[in-house]
């Protein structure tokens, strides 16, 4: 049996009704993989447990991040500042192809790596990879990093990547018969064979890629098989404009009526984004209880965002965050969604930090279906971060929540625990080598980048090379 004790200035609990409170100069307990212990006192029974004393520390649930892929640094000072203006102003279609196709699975590993590295720094403790291009991989390297994830193996009916470009219109050649459903039964073997792997810490989802890249028939067979092997659907949906044009064009209906009319909505769905979603489809996603990844930084950049994440919640939408791209700061998408709401409403009480905090964990959680996660509650799965509180952008703290949001970043959090084992400890990794982890994505990043021939042409540099 193994045991942790975490004594902080404050414990971010959660009650029995399910509503989280603040303990001041609190405990938190861990025995085994689960928390057996949270409140004011000093327990009893800990005596040879493992002790993480912070004296200005905010012990917290790890932060689930319902929304992300893992390649996502490669990009890091490519897409900032460009984007295709025939395809307003989106880099899917051509910025981010032109990586991928440069990516060997060797690079992708690399920093596949890093992407964990930054999660376990920054309090991340549960994961949901969107779309993976190498699935099977990331069931090893995500069970060796230590942390939680759920993978969504890349699932579309499309004839080849990247789609067809015209320079103004999305031409998408499709699969035919039985060709169309090759990728949907690869996420089926891949669910079959390593659902739950690690002691049930790799989960694997059913991951239809987005509206134009999935044709209705294969749309119904996700349905079906979610049922059958009881796994959530996410899917990146009201994501793009062109996404909305194309749907329009080919089915005469919006993207997430599309979806809804071929099964894929419900409260075993995880939308991403719906930054483009009318409010006919919002009303119908809370009637449902369909869940949204709402990823800030990735539209704020480029100008856009969700119109808002208070009245999602008004409505009665269940939202949860997701990184989506770099920086992979839970702790920054948080401050940005509060803040982003805020703009939209011309209301400084939006999207208030209680609310902003909840997405973090509890909402995500839910998103997942999890009841064990996204909390801190005795019974529940012992994932757990510990921010230091005493930094120069903290200091001084009254409310330890509105400060975390407000100025917090990644670099804050001193201790991640998932699964009751401990991956940082006072700001060093355990299982991980961060020295390595980082040469080897610097080498890959190096060499991706080195293969990819529009690269400066698509993205020229900010000040010109002397
Ligand atoms: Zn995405």
């Amino acid at each position: 049996m193994s045991k942790i004790l975490l004594h902080g200035a404050w414990v971010a609990a959660e009650k029995d009704d399910g509503a989280q409170v603040l303990i001041k100069d609190g405990y938190v307990g861990v025995t085994d993989d689960k928390i057996s212990y949270v409140g004011k006192d000093k327990p009893a029974g800990y005596e040879e447990a493992e002790i993480i004393d912070r004296k200005y520390g905010l012990i917290m649930p790890g932060l689930v991040n319902i929304h992300y892929h893992t390649d996502s640094p490669l990009t890091k000072g490519f897409c900032e500042d460009c984007g295709s203006v025939n395809f307003y102003g989106s880099i899917l279609y051509e910025y981010l192809t032109e990586i991928y196709a440069a990516t060997t699975t060797e690079d992708w590993a690399a920093i596949c790596k890093l992407s964990f590295m930054e999660f376990i720094k920054g309090g991340v403790t549960t994961s949901v990879e969107f779309n993976s291009y190498f699935p099977v991989e990331m069931v090893d390297l995500i069970g060796q990093s230590g942390v939680r994830g759920y993978i969504a193996p890349e699932t579309n009916t499309l004839e080849k990547f990247p789609y067809s470009l015209d320079g103004k219109n999305l031409i998408i050649p499709h699969k035919t018969g039985d060709e169309m459903f090759k990728k949907l039964q690869r996420n089926v073997d891949i669910i079959e064979k390593y659902n739950g792997a690690y002691d049930d810490r790799v989960r694997i989802t059913l991951g239809p890629t987005e509206p134009p890249a999935c044709r209705p028939e294969m749309l119904r067979e996700v349905r079906k098989l979610s049922e059958t092997y009881k796994v959530p659907i996410t899917i990146h949906a009201a994501e793009t404009r062109l996404e909305r044009d194309y749907i329009k064009d080919e089915y005469g209906r919006d993207s997430i009526m599309y979806l809804a009319e071929n099964g894929i909505i419900g409260p075993d769905v995880i939308y991403a984004h719906t930054v483009y979603a009318s409010e006919e489809e919002k009303k119908l996603m809370a009637e449902t209880g369909t869940n949204v990844a709402h990823c800030p930084s990735v539209f704020f950049t480029r100008g856009a965002y969700m119109k808002s994440l208070q009245h999602y919640t008004n409505l009665g939408i269940n939202v949860g965050i997701g990184t989506d791209t770099f920086p992979q700061d839970m702790i920054r998408e948080m401050r940005l969604a509060t803040n982003l709401s805020k703009v939209a409403d011309q209301d400084f009480r939006s999207a208030k930090s209680d609310l902003v905090f909840r997405c973090a964990t509890q909402n995500g959680a839910k998103a997942l279906g999890r009841s064990d996660i996204g909390k801190l509650a005795v019974g529940a799965k012992a994932d757990i971060a510990v921010v230091d509180m005493d930094e120069f952008n903290t200091i001084p703290v009254r409310d330890p929540i509105k400060v975390l949001i407000s100025c917090g970043t990644a670099h804050n959090v001193s201790d991640t625990i998932v699964d009751g084992k401990l991956l940082m400890k006072d700001k060093k990794l355990i299982i991980m080598d961060e020295e390595k982890v980082k040469r080897e994505a610097w080498s890959a990043a190096n060499a991706v980048w080195g293969r990819a021939p529009r690269l400066n042409e698509l993205s020229p540099f900010s000040l010109p090379m002397f």
